[in-house]
C-alpha cells in the first residue's frame, strides 16, 4: 500500500525522481540528499511501513539481505574503508521520515564523521535489572 502524503512512497514508486542505485519489484535504493558521507544511500521498500515494527518480516529479511549486497558492491566501487548500516525508529531515535528505510553509509579513513553514542557505565545490578525487564 502507498500513502498519499509520504515522500518516500513517491520516491520508491518513481513518482518523484531520485538518484537510483538499484531497483527491483519490492525496493528502490537511492542516494541520500543530505549524505553523512560520499555515497550515503537509503534502501526504501515500495510498500509503505512507518517503521521496523510495521514492516512484514519477509520484507525485513529481504531488506537486510539487500543491505548486505549493496554494502559489498558499494565498498568495492567506492573504495571506502568501512561501512555503517543505520535504521532509525521514532522521532526520539532520530527518525525524520516515517517510511521505513535503512541507511547505507560508506566510511572513509579520516572522514571526520561521527555516528555513535556516549557509552554509559552501568553496574552489574543495573544490567541485571534491565535484562530482567526485557526478558520478564
Ligand atoms: P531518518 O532521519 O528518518 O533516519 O533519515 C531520513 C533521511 O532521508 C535523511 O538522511 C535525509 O537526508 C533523507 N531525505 C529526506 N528527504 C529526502 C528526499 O526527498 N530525497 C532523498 N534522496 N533523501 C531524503
Ligand atoms: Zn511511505
Amino acid at each position: 500500500m502507498k500513502m498519499d502524503d509520504c515522500i518516500f512512497c513517491k520516491i520508491a514508486n518513481g513518482e518523484i525522481p531520485s538518484k537510483t542505485l538499484y531497483e527491483d519489484q519490492d525496493f528502490r535504493v537511492i542516494l541520500d540528499l543530505g549524505p553523512a558521507a560520499r555515497g550515503h544511500a537509503l534502501i526504501l521498500p515500495k510498500e509503505h511501513a512507518a517503521n521496523l515494527y510495521e514492516l512484514p518480516e519477509e520484507t525485513v529479511g529481504a531488506a537486510f539481505i539487500l543491505a548486505k549486497r549493496m554494502a559489498a558492491r558499494m565498498s568495492e566501487k567506492l573504495g571506502c574503508d568501512g561501512f555503517n548500516l543505520m535504521q532509525n525508529n521514532g522521532e526520539t531515535a532520530g527518525q525524520t521520515v516515517f517510511h521505513f528505510h535503512i541507511h547505507l553509509i560508506p566510511r572513509y579513513l579520516g572522514d571526520g564523521q561521527r555516528i555513535g553514542w556516549i557509552p554509559g557505565k552501568p553496574s552489574g545490578e543495573e544490567l541485571e535489572e534491565v535484562r530482567r525487564q526485557i526478558v520478564g
